[in-house]
């Protein structure tokens, strides 16, 4: 969604990829993100985008890739967000650069926790709650520091409860 060069997608791809090992798509042409954005918050409202998303088939899921910051009312940001009914989901990388806090650029960082982001989103869309084990790639990322502590996969406990 919006402008995300062809290089990060395509390593995040590999990344979904080896945990899911099933086919996945890039596709663009998203970018109309101004209907979501909040000139007050100065963020875009993560709701919104997410649902203007559209799976096409049965199996499919969806996961739109924004690079602006989201939000939700309540919450002063999310790292994402996914819709169970639709199978759809979105996901920021707007706060997973170490640049966004002052920090030195870390890519293979930054790469890691975006596709946590999108495996969580992901398993949500699989019918996944939030798990205990904070090593899981289900459990609730309160800050970035949950997010680097977690692997990119399910635990033993998650995986067989993916309903497809
Ligand atoms: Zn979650
Ligand atoms: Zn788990």
């Amino acid at each position: 969604m919006g402008d995300i060069a062809d290089e990060i997608m395509e390593k995040l791809k590999g990344g979904v990829g080896s945990v899911f090992h099933c086919p996945i798509e890039i596709k663009t042409g998203f970018s109309d993100l101004t209907q979501a954005y909040d000139p007050e918050r100065k963020q875009y409202y993560s709701s919104k985008l997410l649902a203007s998303l559209k799976k096409l088939e049965r199996d499919e899921r969806v996961v739109g890739i924004a690079d602006v910051d989201l939000y939700v009312p309540r919450l002063n940001f999310v790292f994402g967000e996914a819709d169970v009914i639709s199978g759809t989901a979105i996901i920021s990388l707007c706060r997973l650069r170490e640049e966004y806090y002052g920090l030195a650029p870390d890519e293979a960082l930054f790469l890691e926790r975006a596709t946590k982001e999108i495996v969580h989103e992901l398993g949500h869309t699989f019918g996944l709650r939030h798990c205990p084990n904070n090593k899981c790639v289900m459990h609730f990322s309160n800050s970035l520091a949950d997010t680097d502590l977690k692997e990119a996969h399910f635990c033993d406990k998650c995986r067989p409860k993916i309903i497809l």
